[in-house]
């Protein structure tokens, strides 16, 4: 699942001493000066050796055939991985559960008036891409959790379909109710789509592939180039992940053989209306059968007709069915023990399952992945062992709903919350610059790390690299002057969209997303042309910022194992949590402020006399505005967070002067379980309102975006829902978990000044 989000997941950060050379190595924190340079050795050593030579290798064995969960080459995938583990010295083993994965049965889109049409739903061999012929093991083109029924209604264009367009819609007098809506990809999460269509009334949703989109308005098509050709389809999961991931029928427990299953018709998480992905081939015909308004001009696509919304004269008749069955998940699971604290471990995951043949999705950082493995394998050979404990994982059934990982995670949720010191994620890869998104508490370590690592294009630091195109991007001069001075370059928050869900939002596990992008744009996702051929002519063709991955994570892994002090760092954490109380107030200043003139424009008179006369138009109608709310307990909660987070970074100074001899001879154990908890802390045993599976009280994929991220989810939701009752008592919760949290690191502090006294 994913493609960089741009907005979303942007690392980016900045220089910290003007005065220093910009590429000079700063000094590891959480190391005293011995174990840093030891560190710093076995750390060289282990980023000369990922090949991308290897790494097209394996994803060549990897992508050869289509490996969805329940395939025969899902389970080979898994198998081969596997070896490959135990070959490179790891202690590895294959972890099974069964969920409930539908695959299709039958799908029908037909327009039976004005004209008749029948979409084909099938995506054409390439002659010249060897893999893209293979049919018979190909999932067809669906979306996986769609209800199934047999719904015929009129069409009605919906843009994104998501709660803004259907605004729109409103004051254009025109309802979905028993119309079939087509949205077009993008602005949302896809499963967001039949979601809101279904809340208004809406009896069956397409989602297309717009040519603005990802085809031909991008640049040149498949096979000439990257981008999606006509009939290309984007398949991929419809599943309410936002109430919880995993298996469907087993939230919160492990899907193993024997766990206590729901009835399918209690579940919640599948869609309440049928949906199907559709190409721009099959859609051209349905768009171009509708009458009614033109589309706001900032809803047209790039298909060469004008885009009418409807509803009608177009009439569809769409079909979905799909069989219900329970699949095996394979998840790989190796091992390496901690020579000096087995019982804290650095837990490291990509997933393996595709849709179809998967070479960028999720192979290209699966398969640097592996290459840490091999490297860490290499240096077990020469005498390195690592202080704690680490963990690789290869996920089954991410795609469907996070399945693998969820399930697993769910399944040993107890070690892991006593063990797991953070979880490092990554999912596809590409040419350009380095993204993550993660833990703030972590946001200072991964800064460090990609101040080490090589750009292959550029040979700067892939660190310098993203600060100076934070610089060209910024989009204001303050954000500008940010860019260059803060020390750090932000990393994004996480929402949801890949296997670090359950690891962050459920666990409360600090998490890391990782991958490098920007520079390698395509349209290919979730398609049969994601394959070996695509990626070695258009994705990182030399495989050289595949190993950037496996030298970034790597280094990250390595780092968190062996540090004496484990690098978390709440000075940028509390940096961050006073801009997200900002940020809220701001939002609810700016939703007053929007009311507000809007009850005076109708006051006014100014929408009945602006609108055409000729065309229908619904004006909206006065609204309350929004009550002021009391961000007191947050804004305390912040201060108190910012002290604590200063006093704990003087302590670290003092401990890492005098080459940090302190870290080398105090007894660390307790503190280091103290920060190993910071992050937990953050969570909520009750949940989030309405969804109690996300306990994570600062990060959360939004209800109405998805996979995007909504901080402080309770407070901010709450606003945008304008249940303002809910708003008041979340920012009381979020306050009393910050100062809990300021707390904690009040005590990590006292603790760090009394081992080092
Ligand atoms: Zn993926």
């Amino acid at each position: 699942m994913r493609r960089w989000q741009f907005t979303v997941i942007l690392l980016l950060s900045t220089l910290a001493l003007a005065a220093a050379p910009a590429e000079e190595p700063v000094p590891l924190q959480g190391f005293s000066s011995n174990a840093a340079r030891a560190e710093r050795e076995w750390e060289g050593k282990f980023r000369s050796i990922p090949s991308p030579d290897n790494l097209r290798d394996y994803m060549k064995r990897l992508s050869a055939r289509p490996h969805h969960v329940g395939s025969p080459y899902d389970k080979e995938n898994a198998e081969w991985i596997l070896s490959r583990f135990k070959e490179w010295g790891w202690d590895a083993h294959i972890e099974n559960f069964e969920v409930l994965f539908p695959t299709p049965k039958e799908r029908l889109v037909e327009l039976v008036e004005p004209t008749k049409f029948t979409a084909k739903l099938e995506e054409p061999t390439v002659p010249e891409d060897p893999t893209s012929n293979q049919h018979d093991e190909q999932l067809p083109t669906y979306n996986a959790y769609s209800a199934d029924g047999d719904v015929t209604g009129p069409l009605v264009y919906v843009n994104y379909g998501v709660p803004a367009d259907y605004e729109q819609l409103e004051r254009l007098g025109i309802s979905v109710k028993g119309a079939i809506v087509i949205a077009r990809y993008g602005g949302s999460w896809r499963g967001i789509k039949p979601k809101v269509g279904a809340e208004h009334g809406a009896v069956g949703c397409l989602i297309y592939s717009d040519p603005s989109g990802d085809g031909y308005f991008q640049g040149d098509v498949f096979p000439a180039g990257a981008f999606r050709p006509r009939e290309g389809v984007q398949r991929g999961s419809v599943m309410d992940d936002t109430l919880y991931p995993g298996d469907p029928l087993t939230p919160g427990v492990g899907a193993t053989k024997d766990a206590k299953r729901l009835p399918l018709e209690d579940v919640q998480t599948i869609t309440k209306i049928p949906v199907l992905p559709i190409s721009y081939g099959d859609a051209q015909p349905l768009l171009a059968a509708l009458k009614g308004p033109m589309a706001p001009e900032h809803w047209r696509g790039a298909l060469p007709f004008p885009y009418h919304i409807g509803p009608g004269p177009a009439k569809v008749h769409l079909k979905v069915k799909s069989n219900w069955d329970i699949k095996t998940l394979y998840d790989v699971i190796a091992r390496i023990d901690g020579s000096k604290y087995p019982d804290e471990w650095v837990v490291r995951g990509n997933h393996h399952d595709a849709w179809v043949n998967g070479a960028e999705d999720p192979i290209s950082g699966l398969v640097a992945e592996l290459e840490e493995a091999r490297a860490f394998g290499e240096l077990l050979n020469q005498g390195w062992k690592p202080t704690r404990t680490l963990i690789y994982c290869a996920w089954d059934g991410e795609e469907p709903a996070l399945l693998g990982s969820t399930e697993w995670a769910e399944e040993h949720a107890d070690e892991l919350s006593r063990h797991a010191v953070a979880y490092l994620n990554s999912d596809s890869n590409g040419r350009g610059y380095l993204y993550v998104g993660g833990s703030h508490s972590l946001e200072k370590f991964i800064n460090g790390v990609a101040r080490d690592i090589e750009d292959p294009e550029k040979k700067i630091s892939v660190w310098k690299r993203s600060q100076l195109r934070r610089i060209e991007d910024a989009p204001s001069a303050e954000e500008r002057q940010e860019a260059r001075e803060r020390p750090d370059l932000r990393i994004g928050a996480l929402g949801s969209g890949s296997d670090y869900g359950a690891f962050v939002d459920h666990l409360g596990i600090a998490s890391l997303n990782l991958g490098y992008g920007g520079e390698d744009g395509g349209g290919i996702y979730h398609s049969i042309y994601d394959d070996f051929y695509w990626y070695t002519h258009f994705g990182d063709t030399s495989f050289v910022y595949g190993r950037a991955l496996a030298q970034t994570a790597g280094t990250a892994v390595m780092r968190l194992a062996d540090a004496e002090l484990l690098p978390f760092d709440f000075s940028d954490f509390a940096d961050t949590i006073h801009k997200y109380t900002d940020d809220l107030k701001k939002l609810l200043k700016s939703k007053q402020d929007e009311v507000r003139e809007r009850n005076k424009e109708i006051e006014e008179g100014v929408f009945t006399a602006t609108a055409d006369p000729q065309k229908s138009f619904v004006p909206p109608k006065p609204e309350e505005v929004p009550p002021y709310l009391n961000f007191a307990p947050l804004e305390n909660a912040t201060d108190a967070l910012t002290q604590s987070a200063q006093r704990y970074r003087k302590a670290v100074e003092k401990a890492n002067a005098n080459g940090g001899a302190a870290l080398a001879s105090a007894p660390l154990s307790p503190l280091n379980e103290l920060l190993v908890q910071s992050e937990q802390k953050l969570t909520s045993p009750e949940g989030l309102p309405g969804r109690p599976w996300y306990r994570h009280e600062i990060y959360a994929p939004g209800v109405y975006t998805g996979y995007g991220v909504k901080t402080m989810p309770v407070v901010r939701e709450s606003i945008e829902q304008k249940k303002w009752k809910q708003a008041d008592e979340g920012i009381i919760e979020v306050g009393r978990i910050l100062a809990a949290e300021a707390a904690l690191i009040n005590s990590a502090a006292a603790e760090l000044e009394k081992a080092i006294k």
